[in-house]
């Protein structure tokens, strides 16, 4: 039986990847691949076996059930698989269950965390999540609209948090996340940064208020993945860029 490595493989920028991971990648017997930026498959050697089992037009699109299995077979098969993340494993993306799936089959694993989207990518914008006097704390969500319902967030206790609102995959449910916002108390002065495509060559920022993103997300036809700030620490880009 081979080990499995879940493997954070950062934002997107191949030199955001730890080394560990970078060793990893040229150790694997055999990587499974998200839909991670291309940036980072260049690292991945051109003989590698890689299992590509991310979301594209013409491949398969495996459910979580299935990865878990693919995870399984090949662990029994191979010595080193490795199956790397977006940004960091146990980051949202579901790495927590794939661990608990492994350890429940008894397979071995590891964790290798990497830099997680939620804190990159508004750095590569010059958003500090945290700045003493602005923001005392960060709080990281989903804005799906599923995962919320099944988790149930305190909108009440995060329009209150005078500190700095992160959303990831928010972009679909945009209006809902900000309604909850706005009637929970949260003003609607408040800034706001969506950025899309972070580490890409696409990557773009679009700013806005909590009373008018969502208009301007319309308008500029903003479309994931993207990570949303909400928070007085996005006007620091502004003293930080001019
Ligand atoms: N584990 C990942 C997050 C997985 S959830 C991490 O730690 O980064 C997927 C969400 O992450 C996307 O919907 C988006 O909100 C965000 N995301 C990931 N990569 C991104 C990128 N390069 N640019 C903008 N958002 C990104």
């Amino acid at each position: 039986m081979g080990k499995v490595y879940l493997v954070g493989a950062g934002p997107g920028d191949p030199e955001l990847l730890s080394l560990k991971a970078h060793r990893l990648i040229r150790e694997a017997d055999v990587i499974l691949v998200d839909n991670l930026v291309l940036g980072v498959r260049r690292v991945i050697p051109a003989d590698k076996e890689v299992i590509d089992i991310g979301k594209t037009a013409t491949a398969h699109k495996y459910s979580q059930a299935e990865i878990n299995e693919l995870m399984v077979r090949l662990a029994s098969r191979y010595e080193t698989v490795v199956r790397l993340k977006g940004g960091d494993p146990f980051v949202f993306g579901r790495g927590g269950e794939e661990a608990l799936y492994l350890k429940e089959h008894g397979v071995e694993f590891e964790v290798v965390p990497g830099i997680t989207s939620a804190i990159a990518v508004p750095a590569l914008f010059s958003i500090p999540l945290s700045y003493r006097g602005v923001s005392s704390s960060i709080t990281i969500i989903t804005g799906h609209e599923m995962e919320n319902k099944e988790e149930n967030l305190n909108w009440e206790a995060l329009a209150n948090l005078k500190g700095t609102l992160v959303i990831l995959m928010g972009v679909g449910n945009l209006g809902n996340n900000v309604e909850e916002l706005l009637s929970h108390g949260l003003q609607a002065d408040t800034p706001v940064a969506i950025i899309e495509k972070g580490f890409t060559p696409d990557a773009r920022i679009v700013t806005g208020e909590l009373g008018n993103i969502v208009t301007i997300a319309k308008r500029e036809d903003v479309k994931p993945p993207a990570i949303i700030v909400i928070g007085d620490v996005v006007k620091l880009r502004t003293r930080l860029t001019e």
